[in-house]
């Protein structure tokens, strides 16, 4: 994506962000409460309410800002919110079955991909057949995401804080799961997360650090392990105030760091 500015009700949120996965790549996008990153999984996904205000997001060339969100998943994104969904009616094995169809690929074992990956996370697989999310718990609507990522296998996953939720056993098995996609079908991760333990198994490329709805510092994997000992100090105002805290447009102090 290149130069996204976006607005949620009438308000500027992303200011401008460059980013760019390539496939087998894995990027975190680490940052203080409501700077933009939820915002962000949302506008790449298309939900609505979600006003692109500039720049351009593709996938391998094609513009997804034209498309539809069913379209783009069916151009092979994928998107683990943070706040997952309850559909009541809706099994999970038939959503999958429908989306596969959608993209072409039905008509193969569903139910049994989907009980191959319920094991390799750990998920219970009497949850398969209960409507989408409803009365599973943070950590087992997590799972069940990530159940979906490995039947569904999309090209680029965009995983709004996954570890939320999860247990630290849970968390290494999804961790794990999301991993071997990058290595064995070169999935693309983009991985929104506050926490290092999640980058421990699934080991990020680049870290990028977004503020104010800009990405203001880029790294490598230790630049995680700093923010975990620093916080964002370095890169932003306190965080300690409280999300969303508001000022002036342009005064920031981050704006000395931008790249
Ligand atoms: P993060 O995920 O980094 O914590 P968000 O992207 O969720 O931050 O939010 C960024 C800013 O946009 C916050 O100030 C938040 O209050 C605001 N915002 C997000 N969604 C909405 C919405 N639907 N309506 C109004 N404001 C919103
Ligand atoms: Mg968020």
């Amino acid at each position: 994506m290149q130069g996204l500015r976006a607005a949620v009700a009438g308000k500027e949120i992303l200011r401008g962000v460059d980013l760019r996965v390539r496939s087998g790549e894995v990027h975190a996008v680490m940052g203080p409460n409501g700077s933009g990153k939820s915002t962000l999984a949302h506008v790449i996904m298309g939900r609505p309410g979600y006003e692109v205000l500039a720049g351009s997001i593709t996938l391998d060339g094609v513009d997804l800002l034209a498309l539809a969100p069913w379209q783009r998943a069916a151009a092979g994104l994928f998107s683990a919110m943070q706040y997952p969904t309850e559909v009541p009616g809706v099994a999970l094995a038939d959503m999958l079955e429908e989306a596969l169809v959608a993209v072409g690929r039905g008509g193969g074992d569903v139910a049994g991909r989907m009980r191959r990956e319920a094991e390799r996370i750990g998920f219970d697989e009497r949850f398969l057949s209960r409507p989408l999310n409803v009365d599973l718990s943070g950590g087992e609507k997590k799972r069940n995401e990530t159940l979906q990522l490995g039947v569904l296998q999309p090209s680029i996953a965009i995983l709004d804080e996954v570890d939320s939720g999860l247990d630290i056993d849970a968390l290494r098995l999804v961790a794990r799961r999301v991993e071997a996609e990058t290595e064995e079908r070169g999935l693309g991760v983009l991985a929104i997360t506050h926490y290092r333990r999640l980058l421990k198994e699934l080991r990020p490329d680049v870290v990028h650090v977004l503020s104010r709805g800009r990405i203001v510092a880029r790294g490598g994997a230790e630049l995680a392990d700093e923010l975990e000992t620093t916080g964002y100090a370095g890169y932003a105002e306190s965080d300690g105030a409280g999300p969303n805290r508001e000022r002036p447009d342009g005064d920031g102090p981050m704006n000395g760091n931008a790249r």
